[in-house]
């Protein structure tokens, strides 16, 4: 049985006060959900305020990003022993954002994925698809490519320490969310692909999120289908309640 993954990507919002309003107000709402891995993606200014709210309760603490070099010349970086000194758990890599405005590929999200596996961090590992890829036929291609470029050399072993997004980039913040059916057809091809890169053990219990415009009105029915093990949210974790509201339909 795969433990549903609820993940709130904060992107570039929330000051330090906002950011502990936020998480103080999540908090409450959410101990009920003991069998959901709760995750909070604020900015790097704010990591260790909010890891000070969040000890002890049932939310863990990612970063949007990360280097692959543990320390050295390069400036403005930050490394993956860096976020597990200011408490983070998880690690998002690879987001569609830093891939389209950041020059990220394929083989930096494989460098910094192997690098933050390595230093104990859980990685957010995200892939999908442009609407152009999408309208063109070539969904499946890309998907299979960046699962294998963002993925080489990753021993099966090391698996356990690795969830998926898959956020179309055309349903990223857009209000149009991949329907339940394309998502789900897409987490099975994913799965598929796993299954196929190692064995069907590690298929199997491999968390697959979804993300793009997931809201409380659309998660019941993505997260009713076989291979969708949760979401990786942006708008909708800005604020407690629709937030919380998606980590216990989660729960359910
Ligand atoms: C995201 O930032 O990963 C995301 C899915 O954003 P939104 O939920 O706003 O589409």
């Amino acid at each position: 049985m795969r433990k549903p993954v609820i993940a709130g990507n904060w992107k570039l919002f929330k000051t330090s006060a906002e950011a502990v309003e936020l998480v103080k107000g999540i908090l409450p709402l959410v101990t009920g959900a003991t069998n959901v891995e709760i995750v909070v993606a604020p900015v790097f200014t704010v990591l260790d305020r909010v890891s000070s709210v969040i000890s002890g309760s049932n939310v863990n603490l990612s970063a949007q990003d990360c280097f692959w070099e543990a320390e050295g010349a390069f400036t403005g970086e930050i490394s993956p022993k860096m976020l597990l000194d200011a408490g983070c758990s998880h690690v998002i890599i690879g987001h569609s954002e830093r891939r389209q405005y950041f020059g990220e590929t394929d083989e930096t999200v494989n460098k910094k994925t192997k690098a933050a596996v390595a230093a104990g961090l859980k990685v957010l590992f995200c892939i999908g698809e442009t609407l152009d890829e999408r309208e063109s036929g070539s969904t499946f291609d890309v998907l299979k490519r960046q699962i294998a470029g963002g993925l080489a050399g990753v021993p099966e072993s090391d698996l356990c320490s690795i969830i998926v997004a898959y956020e179309p980039v055309w349903a990223i913040g857009t209000g149009k969310t991949a329907s339940d059916d394309q998502a789900q057809e897409a987490h099975a091809f994913i799965r598929g692909e796993i299954k196929g890169l190692y064995s069907a053990a590690a298929s199997d219990a491999m968390r697959v999120l979804y993300g793009g415009s997931v809201k409380p009105e659309n998660i019941a029915g993505l997260i009713s289908r076989p291979d969708i093990d949760g979401a990786l949210v942006g708008g909708a974790s800005l604020k407690a309640d629709s937030f919380a509201a998606l980590v216990n339909a989660a729960q359910k």
